[in-house]
């Protein structure tokens, strides 16, 4: 490894293990309640990383953090030991202002592959690290990689060079790049130990602590596709994250935006490109354009000082002017997949073979959907996984574009599953009803965001 802006994290003498230390008092006294030490963490971590802790004993240690949980001083430490698991990187090659921004994952939230070239064409540059699927959300690696060719393993120079001249890049996590985010994520997407606050916080910001960015935005997601089901729960992972970001002295803003629905129209990975590209490109309007504008404002605010309703009118002219959309095309190519995904995005795209219409179980108003049940329709069909190594099917998915308020009529298409069988389009389509409430009076939509940690723009 080398290149002038990559920062080696000097590895930590390990003496706890050089003195007999056993990972196993670890698990057990966080399963007996016990606070750990930083040093007890970062072993734990090292040693996992580097294979000395089997998969098992790190299950075991993740369901004791999972149930009793992680205090601020522990969060802190597994999220340093996280980022000391590699390199960082702090962009210093880049001169424009380096932004970077990350979802807590919902469901049908393609708001990075907008975001990213939205703020690229205006100025800013994006390096982002992100995830795969987790649970019953969707990963932006996932839905990247449906783009055939497309590759998110960069190298850190690869990485940065097209910070650099591209002006957005997102990249999975490496060998090199917080490495020990990528193997504890996939343990515990296998294991049930997700939705845990600190667990979380330390997994998305050990991720943008090892990138040097000036300013971290955080979407975290509330309601019923997310992992924190509650404004309030959301608002307690927000205030969390941008406290960690503060220990690092880095510039954060979490805004808590709803997600007691799927936030866009698909829930799939190449669907989810397809949409991604239709906002890109100014042809589908609504949440996932509106919020990616809102996110694109907030960072031309904080890093270039322009004022909130410029701002949003900038960002609206680069998506409907097309240039929003030949950034993504340039960061495509850059990564290896074909641009012409912005001109016809089903010429390039898997399709799966079978296609079976949602239609409206009854008359009345959408009052409710659980996002979450959609979400593990998606990775029923394959778009996501059950066990650490599975395939994903990037051709599958749901289409649903029926909005909480909305006014439906018996028998009305609502969406559509997109299947490899007609089997599996059946039950895909009888889970989906199963998820919606439909009332017999109208109901309010809700608000697309509840509010900023630290407060905000609106
Ligand atoms: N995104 C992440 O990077 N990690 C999580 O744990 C959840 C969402």
């Amino acid at each position: 490894m080398g290149g002038g802006g990559i920062v080696p994290v000097v590895a930590q003498p390990d003496d706890r293990t050089a003195s007999g230390w056993d990972p196993r008092d670890v698990v057990r006294r966080k399963r007996d309640g016990g606070e750990l030490a930083p040093e007890d963490l970062r072993a734990f971590v090292q040693g996992y990383g580097r294979g000395d802790i089997p998969d098992y004993l790190a299950s075991a240690f993740l369901m004791a953090a999972f149930v009793n949980g992680l205090s601020p001083a522990e969060t802190s430490a597994l999220t340093r030991a996280m980022v000391g698991s590699g390199i960082t990187l702090p962009l210093s090659s880049v001169d424009a202002p380096k932004v970077d921004k990350h979802s807590t994952g919902g469901v049908s939230d393609g708001v990075t592959l907008v975001f990213a070239p939205l703020a690229a064409s205006l100025g800013l540059a994006v390096g982002k690290l992100s995830g795969r699927g987790l649970g019953h959300t969707g990963g932006t690696l996932d839905k990247l990689a449906s783009i055939p060719g497309l590759r998110t393993d960069l190298t850190p120079e690869e990485f940065e060079r097209q910070v650099r001249d591209v002006g957005c890049a997102v990249a999975g996590q490496t060998a090199d790049l917080v490495p020990a985010d990528g193997s504890l994520y996939a343990l515990r997407d296998a294991t049930a130990t997700v939705d845990s606050i600190p667990l979380i916080a330390a997994s998305v910001m050990s991720k943008k602590l090892a990138v040097g960015t000036d300013l971290i935005l955080l979407d975290v997601k509330a309601g019923s596709g997310a992992f924190m089901k509650t404004p309030e729960a959301a608002g307690e992972l927000a205030s969390l994250c941008v406290r960690l970001a503060a220990d690092w002295d880095r510039p954060a803003l979490a805004a808590v935006t709803d997600m007691s629905q799927p936030l866009g129209t698909a829930i799939g990975n190449a669907l989810d490109v397809a949409e991604s590209v239709r906002v890109l490109t100014g042809d589908e309007a609504g949440p996932l354009r509106d919020l990616a504008v809102r996110f694109a404002a907030a960072a031309l605010g904080a890093l270039a000082g322009v004022e909130e309703a410029d701002a949003r009118s900038r960002a609206g002219a680069a998506l409907d002017s097309g240039t929003a959309a030949e950034r993504f095309a340039r960061m495509v190519e850059a990564q290896g997949g074909d641009p012409r995904v912005i001109e016809d995005p089903w010429a390039i795209l898997p399709r799966a073979p079978v296609r079976t219409d949602i239609r409206s179980p009854e008359d009345g108003w959408l009052a409710a959907v659980d996002g979450e049940a959609l979400g593990r329709t998606g990775v029923f069909l394959g778009a996501g996984r059950r066990r650490k190594d599975d395939p994903i099917d990037p051709a599958v998915g749901i289409v649903f574009r029926a909005k909480i308020g909305d006014r439906l009529t018996r028998g009305d298409p609502i969406g559509e599953v997109h299947a490899r069988d007609e089997d599996a389009a059946t039950v895909a389509v009888e889970r989906s009803l199963r998820a919606l409430t439909v009332a017999g009076q109208p109901v309010a939509p809700p608000p697309l965001l509840h509010g900023w940690y630290p407060a905000g723009p609106s």
